[in-house]
Protein backbone atom coordinates (compact mmCIF):
# COMPACT_ATOMS: atom_id res chain seq x y z
CA UNK A 1 0.00 0.00 0.00
CA UNK A 2 1.04 3.70 -0.66
CA UNK A 3 1.55 6.30 1.62
CA UNK A 4 1.23 9.18 -0.17
CA UNK A 5 3.27 11.86 1.05
CA UNK A 6 1.63 15.04 2.16
CA UNK A 7 3.13 18.03 1.21
CA UNK A 8 4.67 20.38 2.99
CA UNK A 9 3.47 23.88 3.89
CA UNK A 10 5.32 26.76 4.08
CA UNK A 11 5.74 26.85 7.56
CA UNK A 12 7.24 24.04 7.31
CA UNK A 13 9.38 24.42 5.10
CA UNK A 14 11.05 28.25 6.31
CA UNK A 15 10.90 26.03 9.81
CA UNK A 16 13.83 23.75 8.45
CA UNK A 17 16.05 26.66 6.72
CA UNK A 18 15.58 28.71 9.86
CA UNK A 19 16.31 25.24 11.72
CA UNK A 20 19.67 25.17 9.37
CA UNK A 21 20.46 29.01 10.39
CA UNK A 22 20.76 28.44 13.76
CA UNK A 23 22.90 25.17 13.96
CA UNK A 24 25.04 27.31 11.16
CA UNK A 25 25.14 29.61 13.68
CA UNK A 26 26.11 27.65 16.54
CA UNK A 27 29.01 26.38 14.40
CA UNK A 28 30.27 30.08 13.68
CA UNK A 29 29.74 29.70 10.10
CA UNK A 30 29.96 32.52 7.51
CA UNK A 31 27.40 34.68 9.21
CA UNK A 32 26.27 36.32 5.69
CA UNK A 33 25.10 32.97 4.39
CA UNK A 34 23.33 32.33 7.84
CA UNK A 35 21.65 35.99 7.17
CA UNK A 36 21.04 34.23 4.24
CA UNK A 37 19.13 31.12 5.08
CA UNK A 38 17.28 33.66 7.81
CA UNK A 39 15.84 36.59 5.26
CA UNK A 40 14.72 33.33 2.80
CA UNK A 41 12.62 31.65 5.73
CA UNK A 42 11.56 34.97 6.49
CA UNK A 43 10.34 35.41 2.92
CA UNK A 44 8.71 32.31 2.41
CA UNK A 45 6.72 32.97 5.66
CA UNK A 46 4.75 35.77 3.45
CA UNK A 47 4.68 33.98 0.47
CA UNK A 48 0.43 32.99 -0.44
CA UNK A 49 1.69 30.30 -3.16
CA UNK A 50 2.69 26.79 -2.04
CA UNK A 51 6.44 26.76 -2.55
CA UNK A 52 5.99 23.03 -2.33
CA UNK A 53 3.57 23.98 -5.74
CA UNK A 54 6.72 25.48 -7.20
CA UNK A 55 8.66 23.08 -7.35
CA UNK A 56 6.50 20.45 -8.22
CA UNK A 57 5.63 22.76 -11.15
CA UNK A 58 9.77 23.14 -11.70
CA UNK A 59 8.95 26.87 -11.79
CA UNK A 60 11.92 29.81 -10.64
CA UNK A 61 12.52 29.53 -7.20
CA UNK A 62 14.78 31.85 -7.29
CA UNK A 63 11.74 34.26 -8.01
CA UNK A 64 11.25 34.38 -4.71
CA UNK A 65 12.93 37.55 -2.72
CA UNK A 66 15.93 36.31 -0.62
CA UNK A 67 16.21 33.41 -2.85
CA UNK A 68 19.56 32.54 -4.59
CA UNK A 69 20.85 29.58 -6.40
CA UNK A 70 22.23 27.49 -3.41
CA UNK A 71 19.10 27.81 -1.22
CA UNK A 72 16.95 28.00 -4.12
CA UNK A 73 18.59 23.61 -4.20
CA UNK A 74 17.76 23.43 -0.23
CA UNK A 75 14.24 24.54 -0.63
CA UNK A 76 13.89 21.92 -3.62
CA UNK A 77 15.77 19.05 -1.41
CA UNK A 78 13.17 19.84 1.18
CA UNK A 79 9.86 20.02 -1.04
CA UNK A 80 10.77 16.53 -2.46
CA UNK A 81 12.50 15.02 0.82
CA UNK A 82 10.96 16.31 3.28
CA UNK A 83 14.18 17.14 5.06
CA UNK A 84 17.51 18.59 3.99
CA UNK A 85 20.72 16.85 3.99
CA UNK A 86 22.78 19.18 5.71
CA UNK A 87 20.69 19.66 8.37
CA UNK A 88 20.14 15.87 9.16
CA UNK A 89 24.03 16.04 9.22
CA UNK A 90 24.03 18.75 11.60
CA UNK A 91 21.53 17.72 13.92
CA UNK A 92 23.34 14.22 14.19
CA UNK A 93 26.73 16.15 15.30
CA UNK A 94 24.64 18.58 17.96
CA UNK A 95 23.41 17.51 21.60
CA UNK A 96 19.25 17.40 22.12
CA UNK A 97 19.95 20.83 23.46
CA UNK A 98 21.26 22.52 20.63
CA UNK A 99 18.10 21.17 18.93
CA UNK A 100 15.69 22.10 21.30
CA UNK A 101 17.20 25.74 20.68
CA UNK A 102 17.31 25.62 17.56
CA UNK A 103 14.08 25.12 17.09
CA UNK A 104 13.84 29.03 18.13
CA UNK A 105 14.61 30.96 15.67
CA UNK A 106 14.86 34.48 17.15
CA UNK A 107 17.55 33.10 20.38
CA UNK A 108 20.80 33.16 19.36
CA UNK A 109 22.46 29.66 20.19
CA UNK A 110 26.05 30.55 20.82
CA UNK A 111 24.66 33.10 23.38
CA UNK A 112 22.12 30.76 25.10
CA UNK A 113 24.63 28.14 25.03
CA UNK A 114 26.98 30.00 27.29
CA UNK A 115 24.22 30.98 29.54
CA UNK A 116 22.96 26.89 29.77
CA UNK A 117 26.98 26.04 30.45
CA UNK A 118 27.34 28.85 33.58
CA UNK A 119 23.89 27.64 35.05
CA UNK A 120 24.54 24.11 34.48
CA UNK A 121 21.11 23.93 32.59
CA UNK A 122 20.17 22.28 29.70
CA UNK A 123 16.77 22.75 28.37
CA UNK A 124 14.56 25.89 27.06
CA UNK A 125 12.13 24.81 30.08
CA UNK A 126 15.38 25.68 33.01
CA UNK A 127 16.07 28.58 30.69
CA UNK A 128 12.94 30.36 31.36
CA UNK A 129 12.78 29.49 34.71
CA UNK A 130 16.17 31.04 35.02
CA UNK A 131 14.84 33.99 33.30
CA UNK A 132 11.51 34.13 35.67
CA UNK A 133 13.55 33.92 38.76
CA UNK A 134 15.89 36.83 37.67
CA UNK A 135 18.88 34.45 37.63
CA UNK A 136 19.87 35.96 33.69
CA UNK A 137 19.25 39.43 34.60
CA UNK A 138 21.45 39.12 37.73
CA UNK A 139 24.16 37.04 36.53
CA UNK A 140 24.25 38.26 32.92
CA UNK A 141 23.25 41.41 32.67
CA UNK A 142 19.82 43.16 31.49
CA UNK A 143 20.64 43.35 27.99
CA UNK A 144 20.99 39.25 28.08
CA UNK A 145 17.90 38.73 29.52
CA UNK A 146 16.13 40.72 27.34
CA UNK A 147 17.13 39.01 24.43
CA UNK A 148 16.31 35.74 25.92
CA UNK A 149 12.54 37.19 27.27
CA UNK A 150 12.28 38.01 23.05
CA UNK A 151 13.71 34.54 22.09
CA UNK A 152 11.01 32.69 24.43
CA UNK A 153 7.46 35.17 23.81
CA UNK A 154 5.49 33.47 21.03
CA UNK A 155 4.95 36.65 19.40
CA UNK A 156 2.76 36.82 16.79
CA UNK A 157 3.39 40.36 15.95
CA UNK A 158 5.16 41.87 12.85
CA UNK A 159 6.29 45.09 12.23
CA UNK A 160 4.20 47.42 9.55
CA UNK A 161 6.45 47.14 6.79
CA UNK A 162 6.16 42.90 7.10
CA UNK A 163 2.72 43.66 6.97
CA UNK A 164 2.91 45.56 4.19
CA UNK A 165 4.31 43.28 1.93
CA UNK A 166 1.95 40.56 3.58
CA UNK A 167 -0.99 42.43 2.79
CA UNK A 168 -0.44 42.83 -0.85
CA UNK A 169 -0.05 38.93 -0.79
CA UNK A 170 -3.04 37.92 1.18
CA UNK A 171 -5.41 41.14 -1.14
CA UNK A 172 -4.19 39.22 -4.15
CA UNK A 173 -4.71 36.03 -3.10
CA UNK A 174 -8.61 37.01 -1.43
CA UNK A 175 -8.79 38.74 -5.00
CA UNK A 176 -7.44 35.83 -7.66
CA UNK A 177 -8.25 32.59 -5.70
CA UNK A 178 -11.41 33.44 -3.88
CA UNK A 179 -12.92 35.67 -5.99
CA UNK A 180 -14.17 38.61 -3.30
CA UNK A 181 -16.00 41.53 -5.24
CA UNK A 182 -13.98 43.95 -2.86
CA UNK A 183 -11.53 43.72 0.08
CA UNK A 184 -10.08 46.35 2.53
CA UNK A 185 -7.59 46.10 4.98
CA UNK A 186 -8.40 47.50 8.20
CA UNK A 187 -7.57 47.76 12.46
CA UNK A 188 -4.12 47.92 13.23
CA UNK A 189 -2.67 48.14 9.70
CA UNK A 190 -5.14 50.58 8.25
CA UNK A 191 -3.96 53.12 11.55
CA UNK A 192 -0.17 52.85 10.44
CA UNK A 193 0.47 51.14 14.21
CA UNK A 194 4.14 50.46 13.85
CA UNK A 195 3.25 46.65 15.36
CA UNK A 196 0.93 44.91 13.70
CA UNK A 197 -0.82 41.58 16.09
CA UNK A 198 -3.34 40.98 13.79
CA UNK A 199 -3.86 41.67 9.73
CA UNK A 200 -7.53 41.89 9.22
CA UNK A 201 -9.60 42.32 6.15
CA UNK A 202 -13.11 43.03 5.26
CA UNK A 203 -14.25 41.27 2.38
CA UNK A 204 -17.55 41.19 0.28
CA UNK A 205 -18.21 37.67 -1.41
CA UNK A 206 -21.64 35.43 -1.94
CA UNK A 207 -20.06 32.52 -0.36
CA UNK A 208 -17.97 32.95 2.69
CA UNK A 209 -17.83 29.08 3.67
CA UNK A 210 -16.34 28.97 0.06
CA UNK A 211 -13.62 31.41 1.03
CA UNK A 212 -12.79 29.99 4.26
CA UNK A 213 -12.12 26.39 2.63
CA UNK A 214 -9.94 28.63 -0.01
CA UNK A 215 -7.82 30.23 2.60
CA UNK A 216 -7.23 27.23 4.09
CA UNK A 217 -4.89 26.21 1.36
CA UNK A 218 -3.03 29.67 1.39
CA UNK A 219 0.60 29.08 1.42
CA UNK A 220 0.01 25.70 0.87
CA UNK A 221 -1.28 25.05 4.37
CA UNK A 222 -3.08 27.71 6.84
CA UNK A 223 -4.75 26.15 9.78
CA UNK A 224 -7.85 28.08 10.19
CA UNK A 225 -8.23 28.97 14.18
CA UNK A 226 -11.81 30.12 14.70
CA UNK A 227 -15.02 30.88 12.24
CA UNK A 228 -18.15 31.85 12.68
CA UNK A 229 -20.65 32.98 9.91
CA UNK A 230 -19.02 36.28 8.91
CA UNK A 231 -15.43 36.00 10.44
CA UNK A 232 -12.46 33.61 10.80
CA UNK A 233 -9.13 33.86 12.53
CA UNK A 234 -6.48 32.10 10.48
CA UNK A 235 -2.52 31.23 11.86
CA UNK A 236 -0.28 33.16 8.61
CA UNK A 237 2.86 31.33 8.30
CA UNK A 238 4.38 35.01 9.01
CA UNK A 239 3.17 34.60 12.45
CA UNK A 240 0.80 37.16 12.64
CA UNK A 241 -3.13 36.33 12.80
CA UNK A 242 -5.08 36.87 10.07
CA UNK A 243 -8.83 38.00 10.60
CA UNK A 244 -11.36 37.96 7.95
CA UNK A 245 -14.51 40.01 7.72
CA UNK A 246 -17.60 39.56 5.77
CA UNK A 247 -19.61 42.54 5.12
CA UNK A 248 -22.39 43.76 2.73
CA UNK A 249 -22.02 46.89 0.67
CA UNK A 250 -24.80 48.49 2.34
CA UNK A 251 -23.08 48.16 6.20
CA UNK A 252 -19.30 48.13 4.53
CA UNK A 253 -19.02 51.77 6.36
CA UNK A 254 -19.95 50.58 9.94
CA UNK A 255 -18.03 47.47 9.38
CA UNK A 256 -15.13 49.59 8.46
CA UNK A 257 -15.03 51.77 11.21
CA UNK A 258 -15.78 48.78 13.56
CA UNK A 259 -13.27 46.69 12.49
CA UNK A 260 -10.48 49.73 11.81
CA UNK A 261 -10.91 50.68 15.47
CA UNK A 262 -9.20 51.43 18.14
CA UNK A 263 -11.18 50.57 20.85
CA UNK A 264 -10.45 53.65 22.38
CA UNK A 265 -11.43 55.82 19.31
CA UNK A 266 -14.65 53.30 19.63
CA UNK A 267 -15.91 54.32 23.06
CA UNK A 268 -15.46 57.85 22.34
CA UNK A 269 -17.27 57.49 19.04
CA UNK A 270 -20.13 55.62 20.41
CA UNK A 271 -20.61 58.62 23.30
CA UNK A 272 -22.19 60.80 20.76
CA UNK A 273 -23.67 57.89 18.16
CA UNK A 274 -25.00 55.69 20.68
CA UNK A 275 -24.29 51.70 20.13
CA UNK A 276 -27.02 51.47 18.26
CA UNK A 277 -25.22 52.81 15.50
CA UNK A 278 -22.57 50.31 15.35
CA UNK A 279 -25.28 47.25 14.80
CA UNK A 280 -24.43 44.81 12.16
CA UNK A 281 -26.86 45.68 10.25
CA UNK A 282 -26.59 49.38 10.58
CA UNK A 283 -26.94 50.50 6.71
CA UNK A 284 -24.07 53.16 6.02
CA UNK A 285 -22.57 52.16 2.83
CA UNK A 286 -19.19 54.27 3.33
CA UNK A 287 -17.34 55.67 6.59
CA UNK A 288 -17.93 59.31 5.43
CA UNK A 289 -22.07 58.76 5.54
CA UNK A 290 -21.40 57.05 9.26
CA UNK A 291 -19.30 60.43 10.57
CA UNK A 292 -21.27 62.80 8.71
CA UNK A 293 -24.86 61.47 9.91
CA UNK A 294 -23.75 62.47 13.20
CA UNK A 295 -22.33 65.70 12.47
CA UNK A 296 -18.51 64.75 12.31
CA UNK A 297 -16.77 65.46 9.95
CA UNK A 298 -14.06 62.58 8.23
CA UNK A 299 -11.35 61.26 10.66
CA UNK A 300 -8.69 59.81 9.34
CA UNK A 301 -7.70 56.22 10.59
CA UNK A 302 -4.29 57.08 11.66
CA UNK A 303 -5.94 59.49 14.05
CA UNK A 304 -8.42 57.17 15.33
CA UNK A 305 -6.52 55.87 19.09
CA UNK A 306 -9.09 58.11 21.29
CA UNK A 307 -7.32 61.07 22.28
CA UNK A 308 -9.33 64.17 20.83
CA UNK A 309 -10.36 62.96 17.51
CA UNK A 310 -14.37 63.07 17.69
CA UNK A 311 -13.98 66.08 19.64
CA UNK A 312 -12.40 67.86 17.01
CA UNK A 313 -14.16 66.55 14.61
CA UNK A 314 -17.51 67.70 15.68
CA UNK A 315 -15.92 70.77 15.84
CA UNK A 316 -14.60 70.62 12.85
CA UNK A 317 -11.30 71.42 14.12
CA UNK A 318 -9.59 68.17 12.55
CA UNK A 319 -5.30 68.61 11.93
CA UNK A 320 -4.82 68.58 7.94
CA UNK A 321 -2.09 65.97 8.36
CA UNK A 322 1.02 66.11 6.53
CA UNK A 323 1.39 64.20 3.29
CA UNK A 324 4.47 62.65 1.75
CA UNK A 325 3.79 65.15 -0.89
CA UNK A 326 4.53 67.92 1.59
CA UNK A 327 8.45 66.65 1.99
CA UNK A 328 10.98 68.69 0.70
CA UNK A 329 14.32 67.09 1.91
CA UNK A 330 15.81 64.38 3.70
CA UNK A 331 17.75 65.54 6.69
CA UNK A 332 19.30 61.93 8.02
CA UNK A 333 21.15 60.11 5.19
CA UNK A 334 24.67 58.26 5.09
CA UNK A 335 26.48 57.93 2.27
CA UNK A 336 29.82 55.88 1.54
CA UNK A 337 31.79 58.01 3.49
CA UNK A 338 30.94 56.08 6.63
CA UNK A 339 28.70 52.87 6.06
CA UNK A 340 26.57 54.02 3.63
CA UNK A 341 26.48 52.36 0.07
CA UNK A 342 26.27 54.77 -2.17
CA UNK A 343 28.08 58.03 -3.20
CA UNK A 344 27.28 61.45 -1.61
CA UNK A 345 26.46 62.26 -5.28
CA UNK A 346 24.38 59.57 -6.12
CA UNK A 347 22.25 59.89 -2.62
CA UNK A 348 21.79 63.61 -4.02
CA UNK A 349 21.06 62.77 -7.77
CA UNK A 350 18.43 59.93 -5.94
CA UNK A 351 17.01 62.66 -3.62
CA UNK A 352 16.64 65.04 -6.53
CA UNK A 353 14.74 63.04 -8.26
CA UNK A 354 12.48 62.38 -5.56
CA UNK A 355 11.57 66.29 -6.48
CA UNK A 356 13.59 67.46 -3.56
CA UNK A 357 15.09 70.83 -2.47
CA UNK A 358 17.55 70.10 -0.25
CA UNK A 359 19.38 66.48 0.79
CA UNK A 360 21.85 66.17 4.49
CA UNK A 361 24.85 64.51 4.43
CA UNK A 362 25.13 62.76 7.59
CA UNK A 363 27.96 60.44 8.15
CA UNK A 364 29.24 58.92 11.57
CA UNK A 365 31.60 60.41 13.26
CA UNK A 366 35.15 59.38 14.59
CA UNK A 367 34.47 57.64 17.44
CA UNK A 368 31.95 55.06 15.92
CA UNK A 369 34.77 52.75 14.63
CA UNK A 370 32.43 49.91 13.99
CA UNK A 371 30.29 52.64 11.08
CA UNK A 372 33.47 53.76 9.70
CA UNK A 373 33.24 56.98 11.51
CA UNK A 374 34.75 60.22 9.22
CA UNK A 375 38.00 61.47 10.91
CA UNK A 376 38.21 64.99 11.75
CA UNK A 377 40.59 66.12 8.51
CA UNK A 378 37.90 63.96 5.77
CA UNK A 379 35.32 65.73 7.23
CA UNK A 380 36.84 69.00 6.39
CA UNK A 381 37.63 67.51 2.73
CA UNK A 382 34.31 66.84 2.39
CA UNK A 383 32.82 69.94 3.61
CA UNK A 384 35.25 71.24 0.46
CA UNK A 385 34.02 68.84 -1.86
CA UNK A 386 30.20 69.66 -1.28
CA UNK A 387 30.96 73.40 -1.55
CA UNK A 388 32.26 72.22 -5.16
CA UNK A 389 29.18 70.35 -5.85
CA UNK A 390 26.72 73.30 -5.02
CA UNK A 391 28.54 75.24 -7.15
CA UNK A 392 27.74 72.85 -10.11
CA UNK A 393 24.07 73.47 -9.65
CA UNK A 394 23.09 69.95 -9.57
CA UNK A 395 19.59 70.78 -8.84
CA UNK A 396 19.57 70.17 -5.17
CA UNK A 397 21.49 72.11 -2.38
CA UNK A 398 23.38 69.35 -0.40
CA UNK A 399 23.84 69.87 3.02
CA UNK A 400 27.15 69.50 5.18
CA UNK A 401 26.34 67.66 8.23
CA UNK A 402 26.96 64.51 10.05
CA UNK A 403 25.59 62.24 12.33
CA UNK A 404 27.78 63.53 15.69
CA UNK A 405 28.03 60.86 18.26
CA UNK A 406 26.79 62.03 21.66
CA UNK A 407 29.75 60.46 23.79
CA UNK A 408 28.91 59.48 27.37
CA UNK A 409 29.34 62.53 29.28
CA UNK A 410 27.59 64.30 26.92
CA UNK A 411 30.44 66.00 24.81
CA UNK A 412 29.79 65.54 20.98
CA UNK A 413 32.05 63.75 19.03
CA UNK A 414 33.98 66.96 16.63
CA UNK A 415 35.83 69.75 18.06
CA UNK A 416 33.49 73.14 18.01
CA UNK A 417 35.05 75.25 15.25
CA UNK A 418 34.63 72.26 12.63
CA UNK A 419 30.87 71.41 14.04
CA UNK A 420 30.48 75.36 13.14
CA UNK A 421 30.71 74.66 9.40
CA UNK A 422 28.57 72.53 8.69
CA UNK A 423 25.00 73.55 8.10
CA UNK A 424 23.29 71.61 11.07
CA UNK A 425 23.88 68.57 12.73
CA UNK A 426 21.89 65.20 13.73
CA UNK A 427 23.00 64.14 17.15
CA UNK A 428 22.71 60.53 18.08
CA UNK A 429 23.45 58.32 20.83
CA UNK A 430 24.93 54.52 19.82
CA UNK A 431 27.07 53.56 23.01
CA UNK A 432 26.29 53.30 26.28
CA UNK A 433 22.63 52.46 26.18
CA UNK A 434 22.83 51.30 29.87
CA UNK A 435 22.92 54.43 32.01
CA UNK A 436 20.54 55.52 34.52
CA UNK A 437 17.62 57.24 33.85
CA UNK A 438 19.18 60.67 35.27
CA UNK A 439 22.29 60.13 33.79
CA UNK A 440 20.97 59.34 30.10
CA UNK A 441 18.93 62.64 30.44
CA UNK A 442 21.71 65.00 31.36
CA UNK A 443 24.18 63.19 28.79
CA UNK A 444 21.35 64.87 26.24
CA UNK A 445 21.00 67.82 28.07
CA UNK A 446 24.79 68.38 27.71
CA UNK A 447 24.68 67.54 23.99
CA UNK A 448 21.78 69.88 23.64
CA UNK A 449 23.69 72.77 25.42
CA UNK A 450 26.59 72.89 22.64
CA UNK A 451 24.92 75.51 20.32
CA UNK A 452 25.81 73.29 17.34
CA UNK A 453 23.48 70.47 18.28
CA UNK A 454 20.15 70.70 16.16
CA UNK A 455 18.25 67.20 15.79
CA UNK A 456 18.79 64.81 18.54
CA UNK A 457 18.61 61.24 16.04
CA UNK A 458 16.33 58.37 17.02
CA UNK A 459 15.61 60.03 20.55
CA UNK A 460 15.32 56.79 22.50
CA UNK A 461 17.20 54.10 20.94
CA UNK A 462 14.78 51.67 20.21
CA UNK A 463 14.39 48.77 18.18
CA UNK A 464 11.10 47.23 17.32
CA UNK A 465 10.43 44.05 18.55
CA UNK A 466 14.07 43.96 19.18
CA UNK A 467 14.92 45.72 22.26
CA UNK A 468 13.34 48.74 24.32
CA UNK A 469 14.94 52.19 24.11
CA UNK A 470 17.31 53.63 26.92
CA UNK A 471 16.31 54.80 29.92
CA UNK A 472 15.36 58.52 29.38
CA UNK A 473 12.90 61.35 30.94
CA UNK A 474 11.52 61.92 27.32
CA UNK A 475 9.33 64.91 29.17
CA UNK A 476 12.42 66.84 30.28
CA UNK A 477 14.36 66.00 26.93
CA UNK A 478 11.46 67.74 25.23
CA UNK A 479 11.29 71.04 27.51
CA UNK A 480 14.79 71.25 27.24
CA UNK A 481 15.04 71.01 23.80
CA UNK A 482 11.78 73.67 23.52
CA UNK A 483 14.22 76.67 25.72
CA UNK A 484 17.37 75.48 23.47
CA UNK A 485 15.54 75.40 19.79
CA UNK A 486 16.49 72.02 19.32
CA UNK A 487 14.28 69.61 17.17
CA UNK A 488 13.64 65.59 17.16
CA UNK A 489 13.36 63.54 14.16
CA UNK A 490 11.02 60.84 13.51
CA UNK A 491 13.60 57.49 12.15
CA UNK A 492 11.69 56.13 9.46
CA UNK A 493 13.41 53.31 9.43
CA UNK A 494 10.67 50.42 10.20
CA UNK A 495 12.65 48.72 12.67
CA UNK A 496 12.92 51.93 14.44
CA UNK A 497 10.06 54.42 14.07
CA UNK A 498 11.44 56.67 16.87
CA UNK A 499 10.48 58.90 17.97
CA UNK A 500 7.08 56.90 18.53
CA UNK A 501 3.93 58.91 17.33
CA UNK A 502 2.85 59.28 21.30
CA UNK A 503 6.35 60.99 22.16
CA UNK A 504 5.75 62.74 18.78
CA UNK A 505 2.73 64.45 20.02
CA UNK A 506 3.96 65.37 23.06
CA UNK A 507 7.23 67.21 21.09
CA UNK A 508 4.83 68.61 18.67
CA UNK A 509 2.51 69.81 21.62
CA UNK A 510 5.67 71.59 23.43
CA UNK A 511 6.08 73.55 20.16
CA UNK A 512 9.58 71.72 19.63
CA UNK A 513 9.77 71.02 15.21
CA UNK A 514 10.35 67.52 14.36
CA UNK A 515 11.96 66.64 10.86
CA UNK A 516 10.85 63.36 9.42
CA UNK A 517 14.52 61.49 7.87
CA UNK A 518 14.93 58.34 7.05
CA UNK A 519 18.65 57.81 8.02
CA UNK A 520 18.55 55.99 4.22
CA UNK A 521 22.00 53.98 3.92
CA UNK A 522 21.55 53.45 -0.05
CA UNK A 523 19.53 55.42 -2.72
CA UNK A 524 17.02 52.76 -2.21
CA UNK A 525 15.29 53.61 1.17
CA UNK A 526 14.33 57.07 0.51
CA UNK A 527 11.23 55.47 0.06
CA UNK A 528 11.16 54.21 3.91
CA UNK A 529 9.83 58.19 4.59
CA UNK A 530 6.31 57.13 4.25
CA UNK A 531 6.62 54.49 7.43
CA UNK A 532 7.91 57.98 9.54
CA UNK A 533 5.19 59.94 8.11
CA UNK A 534 2.61 57.37 8.90
CA UNK A 535 3.77 57.84 12.33
CA UNK A 536 3.62 61.67 12.21
CA UNK A 537 0.31 61.58 10.82
CA UNK A 538 -0.71 59.70 14.11
CA UNK A 539 1.05 61.96 15.80
CA UNK A 540 -1.56 64.00 14.26
CA UNK A 541 1.17 66.57 12.58
CA UNK A 542 0.78 68.87 10.31
CA UNK A 543 3.24 70.52 7.65
CA UNK A 544 3.79 73.24 9.81
CA UNK A 545 5.27 70.98 12.56
CA UNK A 546 7.81 68.98 10.52
CA UNK A 547 11.39 70.90 9.30
CA UNK A 548 11.46 68.96 6.46
CA UNK A 549 8.61 70.63 4.80
CA UNK A 550 10.12 74.58 5.23
CA UNK A 551 11.44 75.35 1.88
CA UNK A 552 15.56 76.20 2.26
CA UNK A 553 15.26 79.56 3.89
CA UNK A 554 13.26 78.97 6.42
CA UNK A 555 15.01 75.58 7.54
CA UNK A 556 18.23 77.29 6.99
CA UNK A 557 16.66 80.19 9.80
CA UNK A 558 15.65 77.21 12.13
CA UNK A 559 18.70 75.36 11.95
CA UNK A 560 20.74 78.85 13.19
CA UNK A 561 20.40 78.58 16.53
ZN1 LIG B 1 22.25 56.51 14.22
ZN1 LIG C 1 22.07 57.40 10.85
Amino acid sequence: MDVEKRPLSNTEIADRLASLAQLLSAQKDNPYKIKAYRRAANSIRALSDSVHEVVESDADLTAIAGVGKAIAGAIREIALTGTLGQLEQLRSQSGSELIEISECPRLDPRRVLRIYKKLAIFSIDDLRKALEAGEIERIFGARTAQHVRQGLIETHAILLYKAHDLRSAVEEYLLRKCHVDRVEATDAYRRRMEVIGELAFIVGTPDFPALVHQMGRYGGQTPLLSSTEKSAHFALSAGVVLRIEASTKETWGVTSIRCTGSEAHLRKLSGITGVRAFRANAVFETEMAFYNRFGLSYIEPELREGHDEVERALNGNLPVLVAETDIRGDLHVHSTSSDGSNSIEQMAAAARKRGYEYVGITDHTHSLKIAGGVTVDDLWKQIRFIDRLNNQDSGIRILKSAEVDILADGTLDYPDDLLRELDYTVCSIHSRFGLGKEQQTERIFRAMDNRNFNILGHATGRLLLKRPGYELDIDRVISHAKQNRCCFEINSSPDRLDLSAENARSANAAGVKIAISTDAHSVREFQTIRYGIDQARRAGLEKSAVLNCLPLPALIGILNR
